[in-house]
């Protein structure tokens, strides 16, 4: 439907404008027959190359999987640079990864990405050069150079993840023995995640301690009142329909999510999606073996940009849930309620947490 097609764009100009891009123009298509070489049919390729020109765009970001051939025909087509849905995510990946791992999945993403576009970019190349007919060029030999060399980087990236994922694995397994909750964060990309970690592990009750902090950015531990220690984990960020080959790539970071004692969704509550954004991370959450009866709020952030009705209405909504906290990362309101009610629940179920009480 169109109100699902606005959604749709409206969320891709949100992930578009979290890499910091400017968007100027957002267009809608009516794919009736999509076309193999340009994905939309010539005129409607002709009325955006106008709009780009017109504009003076320097990017096009296509809400849809673009072959290598589409992207470079489009690109051809435009006159600029032409990502799709897959490279924007990899792109606010790369941005957002802040682990080893985190780091060395992306760019493996990345390279499996690209190896798939190699063929074409050397195409375009080559007609750049004007070097059309010519006898015993480059040809398949620099493909396949080219070919090989993201393979070698691909095997090494591969070795160095095994190695990272062990020393995690080592990390995570000992943290299980030691009898301190795990508390992960997780939510939608812009949701205010990172905000609230801050938030949370500056605050005065999570008094914060770095031993962590050089292990692995994502990690802090802190503690909570009646819990000496606690570790707090920050995730990457959900989007709606995360390309397939992406899940595959975050599940070991995903893992953290999965061994969590208690998470806390945090959620955009301002955003006008801020339901289907909900619906997404649950989605991931179970896809990743999440088991439903783990502890969780929903943090509903960046409630200091609701105002009037809206802002009571959604604080009402919130207090009649013993499981949403109304926060603003920003103002720190809500905070130290937050922290509250996430001790009392860990030590409410858990009796070997208690342990610091005694
Ligand atoms: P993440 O992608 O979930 O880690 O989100 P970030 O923490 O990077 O926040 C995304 C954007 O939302 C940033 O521009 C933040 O400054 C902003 N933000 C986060 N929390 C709040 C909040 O409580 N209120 C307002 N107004 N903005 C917030």
């Amino acid at each position: 439907s169109s109100r699902d097609a606005d959604a749709r764009l409206e969320e891709t100009a949100g992930l578009a404008v979290a890499i910091g891009v400017e968007v100027v123009e957002k267009v809608a298509f009516r794919l009736r027959q999509p076309k193999p070489g340009t994905l939309i049919g010539s005129g409607q390729v002709e009325a955006l190359a106008e709009t780009v020109r017109d504009s003076e765009l320097q990017l096009a970001v296509f809400d849809a999987a673009l072959t290598p051939v589409q992207q470079r025909n489009l690109e051809d087509a435009l006159k600029c640079k032409v990502i799709d849905r897959t490279g924007l995510i990899l792109e606010i990946f790369g941005e957002r990864a802040r682990t080893a791992e985190g780091r060395l999945q992306v760019e493996l993403a990345h390279l499996d990405y690209q190896a798939g576009r190699l063929v074409r970019s050397w195409t375009h190349l080559e007609r750049q050069r004007g070097g059309f007919g010519f006898l015993g060029g480059p040809g398949e030999t620099q493909i396949e150079a080219d070919r090989r060399l993201i393979r070698d980087r691909m095997a090494r990236l591969r070795r160095e993840l095994d190695q990272v994922s062990r020393t995690r694995g080592l990390h995570r397994e000992r943290r299980q023995r030691a009898p301190w909750p795990v508390i992960a964060l997780v939510g939608y990309t812009n949701a205010g995640k990172s905000s609230l970690f801050n938030r949370l592990t500056g605050s005065d009750v999570m008094a914060e301690n770095l031993l962590f902090a050089t292990l692995d950015p994502t990690l802090r531990q802190v503690s909570l009142p009646g819990i000496d220690k606690a570790i707090l984990s920050d995730t990457v960020g959900f989007v709606s329909e995360l390309p397939t080959q992406l899940v595959a790539a975050f599940k070991a970071t995903l893992e953290e999510v999965v061994s969590a004692d208690l998470l806390i969704h945090v959620r955009d509550i301002a955003h006008p999606d801020s339901e289907a954004q909900r619906a997404d991370v649950e989605k991931v959450l179970s896809e990743i073996g999440v088991a439903e009866e783990t502890p969780r709020f929903e943090a509903w952030n960046k409630i200091d940009l609701l105002e009037g009705e809206r802002r009571d209405e959604v604080l009402a909504l919130a207090a009649a849930r013993e499981d949403v906290m109304p926060v603003s990362a920003v103002t720190g309101e809500g905070v130290e309620p937050l922290i509250d009610a996430v001790a009392a629940k860990l030590t409410q179920g858990h009796r070997r947490y208690t342990i610091a009480l005694d």
